[in-house]
């Protein structure tokens, strides 16, 4: 689950391999903004020629991009182009004489890049739809040349003069708080890249940075070696209590290894969870935990100790530079938590509930152990296997009867009719033909506001799988809302990868896919309800960005959506109350564990963070921080330090785990506020003021002061702990 935004400029440079907090990929084709031609007097123009990918988009809804006719040829082109002519546009700002004022200098930035925007939107959908090899050929060569791009605006050092001579001026007090944001976004992503720095500063700064993207690459592939390098291999004799799935993939994964007639267990979570889910076989299990929870630290030369030391040492290094007292501070500085102190409370909070709901879940695991017989204390390599005992026994699902009440075709209808009850809108169909599509599955429609009919923008689904489409499901924007150079409407998409059915037979699908679908059209909801001015307004703050994505799922449950679509594919029966209650107690099971493991990572991502590292042992500093921690024996973290590369092989992650935590306690304290409202989830009166204040304004307005406002009040921590079914005993934070 991904969230791509199509943005500024601004989100070029802060959110690079951007917000795709979903899944914790990344987006490599966040885009850069645009210019208008007003400033260009100084330089030649450059002739676009007449490549389809930057052309100005034309036809119904005030332009659409010309999907049908994309030429992979004409990309690399379309890119290079488009960069020159963004530089270009930026030159004339940094390079004009007048005195620099918002006007001339942050909403002439605002306008720049255009070309450029359209050209990565078509680059997205080869990416994310319709790749190719041959299209990961030119990606491969034109990723560096956009971060090049995007590193030789951030360093040009007249334009940095001009933002910090608006972010310093006396207008800036008369400028309204949205524009002042503006202003102050602009300037930190410069600032806090280093443009504040003498000349001996930024040699140093770029040195760093040099530095660390090797050893980005170096923990990456240590990881990957440890990966591939170890394998379990099984006899026949040895599968006892896996599925036939499941040897099936064993058995293929040991011919391709060169074990023809063997089973191979690889050492990967996909291989490895579900073998100690199921195997009846406890040493091998034991084994298969072991080898899995050493990767990155062997001792060897893919170890990752050392790597890890060098990392903490330079990025302390870095933010040392530009002033802040820890990378964590620095990390934090432009997310809603504001401070690592603040997402420290929280994880710190939950942490504690969090592990008395393990202390259950080991009884009851421990308590079916003993009544086998089984003779032995739950160990890590126990705890999936016999939480799937405990699973079986207390909240069993048949996955089979759930998928007949869920038609691919009357969740869409329920998500528009969600979406008609909270936002207002009207979705319709687009004639077939009216608006060019990437793909005949891609289907389009017409969004407008109910009571005033006007245009907000429009939706494209593509909802099957194919080859060359990326796994998973994401969301991403064509176009965003803005006004200040003219009203754009916005263009907002919606991908999936479900099987497509018989011609005439509906597409059954699971919970946690129909959960998923409400998910991304939670993304694009909040892009299509924008009201901001300027495009870097619609930026992702990164632990705020899931909230309206999480928060929308919570409609799938309502009872309104059950009773009209929720059916059965065959008898038109709504889904019974008794399987609904079951669905509904399953999803608190293991959270315990869940949230364990990945706290106990969060906790460590933060220590790492903010701790002096000079002369970090990693391997010492995470068994020292878990003993005081007082994490259980029978957990491990999710990610150990050595394995953890959401927050070592790249930044957008460091000091930034927690995000998913944020999130989630937003959404479970919003949700409360409905669950106790009048109207229940259709309180109109809720839902405006929800659109209003969370959704609507994006990033206009500081995600924390909008949340107040919203609720009266912070979140309060305890809903989480009640939705994931922890035992509450911490007082309410609220206040
Ligand atoms: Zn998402």
């Amino acid at each position: 689950m991904r969230v791509f935004s199509r943005a500024s400029f601004l989100f070029l440079l802060v959110l690079i391999g951007l917000v795709a907090a979903c899944s914790g990929n990344t987006v490599t084709n966040a885009n850069a903004g645009n210019i208008s031609g007003t400033n260009m007097t100084t330089t030649e123009t450059i002739d676009k020629g007449d490549n389809a990918l930057l052309a100005e988009w034309t036809g119904p809804y005030g332009g659409v991009p010309a999907f049908d006719k994309m030429q992979l040829a004409d990309l690399k082109p379309a890119v290079e182009k488009g960069m020159a002519i963004g530089l270009q546009e930026i030159d004339a700002i940094a390079n004009n004489p007048e005195p620099p004022t918002f006007a001339n200098t942050i909403v002439a930035m605002e306008a720049a890049g255009r070309d450029l925007d359209r050209a990565e939107t078509y680059w997205g959908i080869w990416q994310g739809n319709l790749s190719t090899p041959e299209f990961r050929e030119i990606d491969t060569e034109l990723a560096p040349k956009l971060s090049e791009y995007s590193s030789k605006i951030t360093q040009n050092e007249a334009l940095f003069a001009r933002i910090k001579a608006v972010y310093e001026s006396d207008e800036m007090k008369t400028l309204r708080p949205d524009q002042q944001r503006l202003v102050w976004l602009v300037y930190a992503s410069f600032a806090r890249r280093g443009a504040t720095l003498d000349a001996a500063g930024k040699q140093r700064y770029a040195a760093i940075n040099q530095r660390l993207a090797e050893l980005y690459t170096l923990f990456s592939n240590n990881l990957l070696a440890d990966e591939e390098g170890y394998v379990t291999i099984l006899t026949a004799d040895q599968l006892s209590g896996l599925s036939p799935s499941l040897v099936q993939a064993a058995a293929a994964a040991a011919t391709e290894r060169g074990h023809e007639g063997e089973y191979a267990i690889t050492n990967t979570r996909s291989s490895m969870d579900p073998f100690l889910t199921f195997s009846d076989e406890r040493d091998l299990r034991e084994k298969v935990w072991r080898t899995y929870y050493s990767r990155g630290d062997n001792g060897d030369e893919h170890d990752n100790n050392k790597v890890i030391s060098e990392i903490l040492e330079l990025r302390d290094e870095r933010v040392k530079l530009l002033g802040y007292e820890n990378f964590a501070a620095w990390q934090l500085e432009d997310r809603m938590a504001q401070t690592p102190e603040r997402a420290l409370e929280l994880v710190e909070t939950i942490w504690v509930a969090s592990l008395a709901r393990v202390e259950e879940e080991v009884a009851d695991m421990q308590a079916i152990a003993d009544k086998e017989g089984a003779g032995i204390k739950i160990e890590g390599w126990d705890y999936r296997y016999y939480a799937e005992k405990v699973r079986k026994a207390k909240y069993d699902l048949d996955s089979d009867e759930v998928k007949k009440y869920l038609q691919l075709d009357k969740l869409r209808e329920a998500m528009f009719f969600v979406a008609g009850e909270l936002f207002g809108f009207d979705f319709t169909p687009v004639p077939e033909g009216t608006v060019p599509v990437f793909h005949p599955d891609v289907k389009v429609w017409e969004v407008r506001q109910r009571e005033t009919g006007e245009l907000v923008g429009l939706w494209y689904l593509d909802p099957y799988a194919r080859t060359g489409k990326q796994s998973g499901a994401w969301a991403n924007s064509f176009r965003s809302h803005e006004t200040f150079d003219g009203v754009k409407n916005v263009l907002a998409s919606n991908n999936s990868n479900f099987v497509k059915g018989a011609p005439g037979d509906p597409v059954l699908i699971s919970f946690d896919d129909a959960t998923t679908l409400f998910h991304e059209f939670g993304h694009a909801l909040h892009g299509l309800s924008s009201n901001v001015e300027y495009p870097t307004l619609n930026g992702g703050v990164r632990d705020f960005t899931e909230f309206q994505s999480q928060l929308l799922e919570r409609w799938l449950e309502t009872d309104e959506v059950i009773e009209r679509y929720l059916v059965h594919y065959q008898t038109g029966e709504p889904m019974p109350k008794e399987l609904v209650e079951k669905l509904k107690k399953a999803k608190t099971f293991n959270q315990g564990f869940d949230t364990t493991e990945y706290l106990a990572s969060t906790l460590m991502d933060m220590r790492y963070h903010m701790v002096d590292p000079t002369g970090i042992d990693p391997d010492k500093f995470e068994r020292e921080t878990l003993a005081a921690l007082h994490m259980p024996d029978e957990i491990v973290m999710r990610h150990r330090s050595t394995q953890f590369g959401h927050i070592f092989t790249g930044e957008g992650y460091a000091a930034g785990y927690y995000g998913y935590l944020w999130a989630d306690v937003l959404t479970a304290d919003a949700a409360e506020a409905f669950a106790e409202a009048p109207g229940g989830y259709y309180d109109k009166e809720l839902a405006k003021r929800l659109i209003d204040l969370l959704f609507a304004p994006r990033n206009a307005v500081d995600p924390a002061e909008a949340y107040r406002e919203f609720r009266g009040r912070d979140a309060d921590y305890t809903a989480l702990m009640r939705d994931r079914g922890f035992p509450v005993t911490a007082p309410a934070k609220s206040e």
